[in-house]
């Protein structure tokens, strides 16, 4: 497999990439390493996992640049996302050996009644590229943790940074069969499928994350699904600082080239507060520096993947045919690299895909509204349910509004954002099941039950 810069469209790597038979051999050793692992205490894990954000941390800045030569973020970001990231292992440590140790229910008389909690066994991770750091450790630190072996498959535009994690974890003490990354695209993860995993566990599309959702059905083992998003944020008109609001909106779109799941996808502004929001918006967008994503000046680097660039451009196009306006970019940037300016269209409406389709690219999409009601109503109008955000000054009017959306996390006065411990899921076309907090250890556990009796 050949690993390309989507700076410079020069391959900087290759890969010899798995095979269905390299991935048997694979399955079958990490199912002999789990069991030795599981023996393990989940203090003992637990080491291993800490040593690893130890490593990570030393080596950072070889690992950022090679996360941003193969996936074209910005050098910054890149260091931001693994200093962030760490956060999963503090997590863990405060948590993880208290949540996976047993729990006396009763006991009473000759009663004892308790729960333990077994790792599910060997799982896979099918993964997604656009933030190989949080959404990995969102999945194998915290299988790992509970015992479980790990067959991870980072997407084919992030596999440098699969086989660094590989390596790492080697040195970190996780033995060889208990952690395994594997090399390839779709067909490869295809070729997961048909393997007897113990649980999969996916972050990606919602076309991907269906297929696999009806592909391993009949196996009866735990799915977990963290699909995509079409994240709204209204902004109230009693919000306190228009212009801050849209300094925020707008690195809510725009970080990591709006290609976060829980980006900033689509805006709504109270009419009183519209044109001052969409001049210092569109301001904003106009101080970002776009260029080599090597560079720590840089905060606009090119998308990651070539085919992209078409959904963006044919976005932007349906919205402009539709009556929006395109105040700021949308252009290819002509020359190497998979570059488009960041586009921000305004007087916006649901007709226009724009604002019912996952963008996952630098284009936004604003509309104005004249109430709460409108607001709440437009907010829900999409199949997807990850994330919903409110500007505004007044708590309960926030309050009102998130409480309603269907969506697995709600934001007031912030956005595009991830914590450890609280749990990250989606509802309806967002996904299945929940990573982090103490949801996301127990997620990778079966609980099992003792009814004790003993003899009087
Ligand atoms: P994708 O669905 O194209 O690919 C994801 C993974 O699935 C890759 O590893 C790919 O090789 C694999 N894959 C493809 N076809 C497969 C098949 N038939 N069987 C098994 N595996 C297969 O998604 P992507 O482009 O990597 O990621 C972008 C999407 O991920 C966006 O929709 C984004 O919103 C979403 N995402 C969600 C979260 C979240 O936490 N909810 C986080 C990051 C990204």
């Amino acid at each position: 497999m050949k690993i390309c810069n989507p700076a410079t469209e020069a391959i900087i790597a290759e890969y010899q990439e798995d095979t269905a038979e390299t991935l048997s051999g694979k399955f079958s050793a990490l199912k002999a390493g789990q069991k030795a692992w599981a023996l393990r205490t989940p203090g003992e894990r637990l080491e291993c996992i800490r040593k690893f954000g130890d490593l990570v941390r030393t080596n950072k800045n070889e690992l950022a640049a090679v996360l941003t030569a193969e996936t074209g973020k910005p050098i910054q970001q890149s260091l931001n996302e693994i200093n962030g990231a760490h956060n999963r292992i503090e997590h863990l440590s405060e948590y993880a050996v208290r949540v996976l140790a047993d729990e006396v229910m009763t006991d009473t008389g000759n009663t004892h009644e308790k729960i333990t909690y077994e790792p599910l066994g060997v799982i896979a991770n099918i993964s997604a590229w656009n933030f190989p750091y949080n959404v990995g450790y969102n999945v194998f630190l915290y299988a790992l943790v509970a015992g479980n072996a790990v067959m991870y498959k980072p997407s084919e535009y992030a596999a440098m940074t699969g086989k660094q994690f590989e390596k790492y974890m080697h040195l970190s003490g996780v033995p060889r069969d208990v952690f395994q990354c594997v090399i390839g695209d779709g067909k490869l993860g295809q070729s997961m499928l048909e393997l007897n995993f113990d649980g999969y566990f996916f972050t990606g599309s919602y076309k991907t994350g269906v297929h696999i959702a009806e592909t391993v059905a009949r196996k009866l083992v735990p799915l977990q699904l963290e699909l995509g998003g079409k994240d709204p944020l209204y902004i109230a008109d009693d919000v306190a600082d228009v212009k801050q609001a849209a300094i925020h909106a707008a690195e809510g779109a725009f970080y990591n080239n709006g290609q976060s799941c829980c980006a900033v996808e689509r805006i709504y502004v109270a009419e009183s507060i519209y044109n001052e929001f969409v001049e210092a918006f569109v301001q904003e967008v106009g101080t970002y520096t776009m260029g080599d994503p090597a560079s720590p000046d840089t905060f606009i680097g090119p998308v990651t993947r070539e085919a992209q660039l078409e959904v963006l451009a044919k976005q932007v196009e349906d919205a402009v045919h539709k009556g929006a306006t395109l105040r700021t970019g949308g252009e290819r940037v002509p020359g190497k690299g998979y570059y488009i300016e960041p586009a921000v269209l305004i007087n916006c409406n649901h007709e226009m895909d724009i604002m019912k389709e996952e963008s996952f690219g630098p284009v936004i999409g604003i509309q104005k509204v004249s109430s709460d009601e409108e607001a709440v109503r437009l907010m829900q109008d999409t199949g997807y349910g990850l994330t919903a955000a409110v500007f505004c000054a007044d708590e309960q009017r926030a309050k009102a509004i998130l409480d309603v959306m269907d969506t697995g996390t709600v934001y007031w006065n912030c956005c595009d954002r991830v914590s450890p411990y609280v749990p990250w899921s989606g509802r309806r076309n967002s996904g299945l099941g929940a990573t982090l907090s103490v949801q996301g250890i127990r997620a990778f556990t079966r609980p099992k039950a003792y009814h004790w009796r003993k003899p009087s």
